[in-house]
């Protein structure tokens, strides 16, 4: 799929501009409170140098000396979750740093094998009612998994309804799609949330046509270094508008292990220097709408 050959753009709802005017409806505390509540004091904001849009640092042993390392060093983390109680332990663990932002989760995965369910689902629907950031949530129809698909599809129609039914100013959603981005962009649009959140594909891996419809209704992507190793990754994260693009690690690989903030630093640097590698624009250029289209959706 060339360039001309995408289908023209839409005004994208998230516009570094549009984000910032909805701050004044924000209502702090609703997630994250604390932090929330901390960035709007005087309208400062931390200077974070890289943002982390999709990121498992609750996974993490050692999280919270990641968490306060990465702070140091200027790094923003979106913390997405992969369960409901994983997300209130998330945003009770990381309340007091400011740069870790917790997402409402219920991955796909957890609903494939077992180890969440349908009171899962409920709870995830009612806790995303109230929260502005949702993640990690999508489906995933690779290999067995496709199995439980009709279960995955319960899953991410009741969180996206209950987003749908109790609006809110800024809320975003980090997506996951493996095999099933036609299927996510489906129940997206079914409840019409592209025209109402900021939807964030993460390690987008549909086909062009799907990257193209994505594009369509204004999604954004993250991408990370593992997405970047192969040529059909590069070859999306070429076509993404800059204004859409951000910049993610996915990490850890293996869950519950130790990892450091300097690592996940690292990581999103590698990944800047791809994409400098394979679009036109500089590495700083990138580099700066990443980080400030990220701190837009983490703390408008
Ligand atoms: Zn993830």
């Amino acid at each position: 799929m060339t360039r001309e050959m995408m289908t023209p753009q839409a005004e994208p709802p998230h516009s570094v501009g549009a984000a910032a005017s909805d701050a004044a409806c924000e209502t702090p505390g609703v997630i994250n409170g604390a932090a929330l509540s901390d960035h709007a004091i005087g309208g400062v904001r931390p200077p974070w140098r890289l943002v982390d849009m999709h990121c498992h640092p609750d996974q993490l042993a050692n999280g919270d000396e990641v968490a306060r390392d990465a702070e140091r060093l200027g790094i923003a983390l979106f913390c997405t979750t992969v369960s409901p109680a994983d997300a209130l332990e998330a945003r009770e663990r990381f309340n007091a740093a400011p740069n870790v932002f917790v997402g409402v989760g219920l991955h796909p995965w957890w609903l494939a094998d077992g180890r969440c369910d349908e009171s899962d689902i409920e709870s995830a629907a009612r806790l995303a009612a109230t929260s502005r950031l949702i993640g990690e949530v999508g489906l995933d129809f690779n290999g067995a998994r496709a199995e439980t698909a009709a279960l995955q599809e319960r899953g991410l129609s009741a969180i996206l309804q209950s987003c749908a039914k109790h609006p809110l100013p800024g809320r975003v959603l980090s997506l996951h799609a493996g095999k099933a981005a036609g299927r996510v962009l489906d129940l997206l649009e079914e409840c019409n949330i592209p025209a109402r959140c900021s939807c964030v594909f993460h390690w987008f891996s549909g086909t062009s046509d799907e990257l193209a419809r994505a594009r369509h209704v204004s999604c954004l992507f993250s991408v990370n270094e593992r997405m970047l190793a192969s040529k059909r990754g590069r070859e999306y994260a070429r076509q993404i508008p800059l204004e859409r693009l951000l910049i993610e690690t996915d990490a850890p690989r293996t869950f519950g292990q130790r990892s450091s903030a300097a690592a996940l630093g690292s990581s999103l640097e590698r990944t800047l220097d791809t994409l400098a590698g394979i679009r036109p624009e500089s590495r700083d250029r990138i580099a700066d709408q990443a980080a400030a289209l990220g701190m837009d959706l983490l703390s408008p």
